[in-house]
């Protein structure tokens, strides 16, 4: 008889990667949504997806700027093979949360665990959606962090510190950020103006009370947010 499955293998088999690909990238400068944007002669997204195909889960659903459906379905229509337990487009909101929130949605009530992950990062290697998902076994969310290799120090609105923080404990927060469904689905239940002001997921589970555990990532898992990070994606990945 084989032995029982490990739950972290339960949990992968019955996963979902969503990928918010619906922000205007306005700071890019680019003339169009930045998971469009081509990057070393591909969509800025599909790289996004080459990754969560390789690592083997099962499903995604992205969700992309509303108006775009034709531009995205031509962009992603090669990468939609590669998902055996389907690939889903939804329209995104008007925050990121709001996104995550519409794609969650169309996620299907068999899923168990969902990798949320941003267009914006088209540099995640495939083995860390297999981590973040695995660490699952052990806490509500787990999120790729990169360790802070920068002093951090706050200062207040005269630019004079008050604090200088220990750099040891500080993590930078990337995606991907694995969840359980069920603790993501109840996390994204509340009002508007909450959902505005996360800048990512685990905020909403851990203000929920729930585990968020750090996964360590590398800095190289970088967001592409101006020209200058787009030019060094490109020379990276050619
Ligand atoms: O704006 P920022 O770079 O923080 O966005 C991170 C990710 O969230 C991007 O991949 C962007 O496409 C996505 N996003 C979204 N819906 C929004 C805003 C941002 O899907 N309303």
């Amino acid at each position: 008889m084989r032995p029982p499955a490990r739950a972290s293998e339960q949990l992968f088999i019955r996963s979902a990667a969503i990928v918010v690909a619906a922000g205007s990238g306005e700071r890019l400068g680019a003339g169009r949504p930045k998971a469009f944007v081509p990057l070393a002669g591909r969509p800025l997204v599909a790289w996004s997806l080459d990754a969560i195909a390789s690592a083997g889960v099962p499903r995604a659903i992205v969700a992309v700027p509303p108006g775009h459906g034709p531009a995205a379905e031509e962009a992603l229509a090669a990468a939609g093979g590669d998902f055996p337990g389907g690939f889903v487009l939804v329209e995104g909101g008007e925050t990121r949360s709001a996104s995550v929130r519409n794609a969650l949605a169309a996620a299907g009530a068999d899923v168990e665990a969902v990798a949320v992950h941003d267009a914006a990062r088209p540099m995640v290697p495939a083995e860390l959606f297999v981590a973040t998902l695995e660490a699952l076994a052990e806490a509500d969310a787990a999120i790729a962090a990169a360790r802070m290799t920068d002093t951090i120090k706050e200062a207040g609105d005269d630019h004079v510190v008050v604090r200088t923080h220990d750099r040891s404990r500080l993590w930078a927060i990337q995606t991907p950020q694995a969840f359980r469904a069920d603790v993501l689905r109840r996390a994204l239940d509340v009002a508007p103006e909450v959902l505005a002001q996360a800048t990512d997921d685990a905020w909403l589970v851990e203000r929920a009370g729930g585990t968020v555990r750090v996964v360590e990532s590398s800095p190289a898992n970088f967001k592409v947010t101006t020209p200058h990070d787009l030019a060094l994606a490109e020379r990276l990945l050619c």
